[in-house]
């Protein structure tokens, strides 16, 4: 029989993940699919369950030294009606979703799923965000880049949560996203798209792009965007091809029911070549 554990504080979690092999409930939208059975059936959880979406503990929001920090347990629309968390985080979190999956769903949720497709997942690769995993041991950050090892795997130990993600804050006047879905709402992404840039005298400053599923996890390149650092609007077109073809070479896309590689990979590349020709352009 699979017990169900309801901790009042975040040290009673840790403890239980301590004693315990646990399964962490948080807002359950993606657990409870993933077990869920026969109607009327009671979901066919494998272990024993440890929900924290009620932990206080885990509901802040704050600015801590220049970053964001978004404590594990905010829902999706907590965020977006949170006055400290800034535009061009909230771009991405408005599109998943419907409202009622948003009232449960989290940040955290979406990142220690790691599905290639999580829609936030490209925004915290693009802005740098931290994971605070913690133990009844102490706590560690790791930047999601490296948190998430491949689709559906990450760091995350069993005697360890995640408590909070902390976004380093900044500000980018040019900010583009684009989800590519079968429909507008409750749509898991065929393709995504997150960039943000600043651009000062018409010349790039910096910019910083991230890709959603075509690959095992979000698609990020460092040297890719070094391309157009310091480029003026004018030389930008000159750039195009090259970029083309460098992140076609990072892409690994996957045929299955929602897409097609080539789909994917071909409205990825044309989404750069936008943000290239228009976002940055603008
Ligand atoms: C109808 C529907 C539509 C959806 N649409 C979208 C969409 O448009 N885009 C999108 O990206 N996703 C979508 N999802 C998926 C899901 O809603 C999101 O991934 C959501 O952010 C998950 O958050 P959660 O708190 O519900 O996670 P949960 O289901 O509680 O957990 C997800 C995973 O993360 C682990 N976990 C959760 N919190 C922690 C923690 N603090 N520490 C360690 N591990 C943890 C759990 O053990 C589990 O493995 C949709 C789901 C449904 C049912």
């Amino acid at each position: 029989m699979v017990k169900v554990f309801i901790p009042e504080t975040l040290e009673g979690a840790l403890r239980i993940r301590t004693l315990h092999e646990t399964l962490i409930i948080n807002g359950g939208t993606d657990v409870m699919v993933k077990y869920r059975c026969w109607n009327g059936m009671p979901p066919n959880f494998s272990m024993d369950v440890l929900h924290i979406g009620n932990l206080a503990e885990l509901k802040r929001i704050e600015i801590v030294e220049g970053k964001l920090m978004i404590g594990a347990a905010v829902t999706l629309s907590e965020l977006l009606e949170h006055p400290l968390v800034p535009d061009y985080i909230k771009l991405p979190i408005r599109q998943m979703a419907s409202p009622a999956i948003r009232n449960m769903g989290t940040l955290a949720g979406n990142l220690c799923n790691a599905s290639s497709s999580g829609d936030s997942l490209p925004m915290l690769y693009a802005l740098e965000a931290e994971a605070t995993l913690a133990s009844m041991h102490g706590t560690r950050k790791l930047p999601v880049a490296q948190f998430i090892t491949f689709a559906k795997q990450t760091l995350l130990q069993p005697d360890e949560l995640v408590t909070e993600i902390m976004i380093p804050l900044s500000d980018f006047p040019i900010v583009y996203y684009r989800k590519v879905g079968g429909r507008k709402v409750n749509a898991i992404s065929k393709a995504s798209f997150y960039a943000v840039a600043i651009k000062k005298a018409g010349v790039i400053e910096d910019v910083r792009i991230a890709f959603g599923s075509v690959a095992p996890t979000a698609v990020r390149d460092r040297a890719c965007e070094e391309i157009l650092i310091r480029t003026s609007e004018a030389e930008l077109d000159a750039k195009i091809e090259t970029l083309r073809t460098r992140y076609g070479e990072l892409f690994a896309p996957l045929n299955d029911t929602r897409s097609t590689a080539d789909y994917r990979r071909r409205v990825s590349l044309q989404l750069l070549e936008d943000f290239i020709g228009r976002g940055l352009a603008k």
